[in-house]
């Protein structure tokens, strides 16, 4: 049962005509009825994300093929990233997931990074690969880095979906990165402003509100 207890407002979904074009997204993932999401200019076609993943994946494949691989995914923000990517691999992997988190709210200046103890998975004897959502200062990849090194991992290495120009600080050796985008906000694809937006298929920039 879908709730309908908005009422029913002119459609304000410019973003809808965009993705109507995008031979990625099928129609039915639009959500015509929200009337709450502000205009968004899309940075990154759910197309072209699409189409990046399976070069990425042509590069991963034969880099990892025979060695134990795990990939290591950073929470929240990089589900969507991690879940299309590893459909394109197709050899045997294991999928870890590691919770941090340096962002809050509406800054993208990073704050106390904190690192979730819990969900360390097992990386002894094992290659990783370690994905995140986006590059920014670099702050959260080289802890995790050096945690999963610690961890005891045969070795690791990182990649992205994004990365911002100009805004790395903390040196952090990238392996393969899907895009570079310019220093704006953006969310979409597992990004999100307030937990919010992540499951837009595209990448956009929010406008200031
Ligand atoms: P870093 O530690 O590299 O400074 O920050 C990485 C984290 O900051 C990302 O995993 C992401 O959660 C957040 N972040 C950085 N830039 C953006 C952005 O433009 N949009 C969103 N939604 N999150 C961002
Ligand atoms: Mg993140």
């Amino acid at each position: 049962m879908i709730w309908n207890d908005r009422p029913a407002e002119p459609r304000n979904w410019p973003i809808a005509d965009a993705m109507a074009s995008d031979p990625a997204v099928d129609a039915t993932w639009l959500a015509p009825d929200r009337t709450d999401y502000p205009a968004m200019r899309i940075l990154i076609t759910a197309a072209q994300i699409q189409k990046r993943l399976s070069e990425m994946a042509a590069v991963l494949a034969p880099a990892y093929r025979d060695r134990p691989l795990t990939i290591v995914g950073v929470l929240t923000g990089s589900v969507m990233f991690l879940a299309d990517l590893v459909r394109r691999l197709d050899m045997p992997l294991r999928i870890g997931l590691i919770q941090a988190s340096s962002y809050r709210g509406e800054t993208t200046t990073s704050g106390e990074l904190y690192v979730s103890p819990g969900l360390m998975p097992d990386v002894r004897d094992r290659h990783v690969l370690l994905l995140d959502d986006i590059l920014d200062t670099g702050q959260t990849l080289k802890r995790l880095v050096q945690d999963l090194r610690d961890q005891g991992a045969l070795s690791v290495k990182v990649c992205v979906l994004l990365q911002k120009k100009g805004r790395q600080i903390h040196h952090v050796e990238v392996e393969l990165v899907g895009f570079e985008i310019p220093d704006e906000f953006v969310v979409g694809y597992g990004l999100d402003y307030n937990d919010e937006y992540r499951q837009l298929p595209y990448i956009a920039v929010l406008p200031a509100i």
